[in-house]
């Protein structure tokens, strides 16, 4: 089967030549192993963190390694006692058209419910991100206003519309007018504001006349300078991505002065060191989903091969939802 694997680190920009595909022969299973068919596997953002040989909140992907990431696929083979053949999975199969496992971390998947992508979606790890950021650090009351940048994208999408189910009004940030048209007429938010249309500021104040009370970054830099600008008193922040920096570019903030006089909290989180609220929260996203009130969009590239290109072009904004490589 084909696997990618980290050829080199990056200075700066994701280059194609950082990675390398490789054909790897199935091995045979030991007991307490099960071998996995990966359907789908997600590319996110912190895998560009992981390039790096930097100390972190976890630790460097190895070179020459299988580069990490969250899949779902199907149990072809098992001499586990807990999982057979046909049944799916969740897992961290990384880049890679199959996976081994001993099963520690797999989560079993319902396919008869949502589709089977959304776990790597809406009903995973970023829908999962989203809830805890607002459920458990904004908890913002009916009427309150929140703010949510890459507003589009597999996080900050559920975001808005969670706020919305708690009766908040949602302004979200976006690149380009088509990403902001979706936000506001497929997934309801109140307002979107283009943060490449140059107007950031005005464009925000008018969106947001009432003030801010959360901000859900996931940018940083301007884009998160112009909401803390916005912030009412005793606002919040869940620091959730700084995405704009993730290839060495600066990200400067002038408005730091803003979290005194405006007495904000901030709080950074990693999501899965909060799996303890996992089996709650995705109970609560798949049932939004299954009764339509929690849509969300998916940019799907075809093929392992794929994989590279599709995740330089999340790091450029590229994507338009949850990007995914299908491998089956
Ligand atoms: P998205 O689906 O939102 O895709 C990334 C988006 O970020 C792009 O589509 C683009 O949208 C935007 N973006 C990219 N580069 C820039 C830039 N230079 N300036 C501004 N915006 C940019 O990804 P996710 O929903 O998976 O992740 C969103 C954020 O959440 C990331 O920062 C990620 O690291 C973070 N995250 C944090 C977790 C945690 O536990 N703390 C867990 C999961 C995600 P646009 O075209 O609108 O600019």
């Amino acid at each position: 089967y084909q696997r990618i694997v980290l050829a080199s680190r990056p200075q700066a920009e994701v280059k194609p030549e950082h990675f390398r595909l490789e054909t790897v022969a199935v091995p045979e299973l030991a007991d307490g192993q099960l071998l996995i068919r990966n359907h789908y596997l997600s590319l996110d953002p912190y895998m560009r963190g992981r390039m790096n040989d930097a100390r972190s909140y976890a630790a460097p992907q190895a070179l020459g390694e299988t580069m990490i990431g969250g899949t779902v696929g199907e149990v072809v083979a098992s001499r586990h006692p807990s999982f057979a053949p046909g049944e799916f999975v969740a897992a961290m199969g990384g880049w890679a058209e199959m996976a081994v496992s001993d099963g520690a971390g797999l989560r079993k998947l319902d396919a008869s419910g949502v589709p089977l992508s959304a776990h790597l979606g809406v009903v995973g790890m970023p829908g999962m991100t989203a809830w805890y950021g607002l459920n458990r650090i904004l908890d913002l009351q009916p009427g309150q206003t929140v703010c949510v940048s890459a507003a589009s994208g597999a996080v900050g999408s559920a975001v808005g519309q969670l706020a919305k189910l708690r009766g908040c009004r949602a302004i979200g940030i976006a690149g380009g007018q088509e990403k902001c048209d979706h936000v506001v007429r497929e997934l309801g938010f109140d307002a979107c504001v283009d943060y490449k249309a140059g107007n950031l500021r005005a464009d925000l104040k008018a969106a947001a006349p009432d003030g801010i009370d959360g901000i859900f970054e996931n940018v940083g830099g301007e884009v998160f300078d112009a909401a803390l600008a916005r912030t009412n008193p005793f606002a919040r922040v869940a620091l959730c991505g700084m995405i704009a920096g993730y290839d060495g570019a600066d990200i400067p903030m002038r408005n730091v002065r803003l979290l005194l006089a405006n007495r904000i909290t901030l709080r950074g989180f990693i999501v899965t060191e909060h799996l303890d609220c996992w089996p709650e929260g995705l109970a609560e996203l798949g049932a939004l989903v299954a009764a339509g009130r929690l849509k969300y969009r998916e940019t799907v590239s075809q093929g392992l091969a794929s994989a590279p290109e599709a995740f330089m072009g999340l790091l450029k904004g590229r994507n338009f939802g949850k990007q995914l490589v299908k491998l089956v």
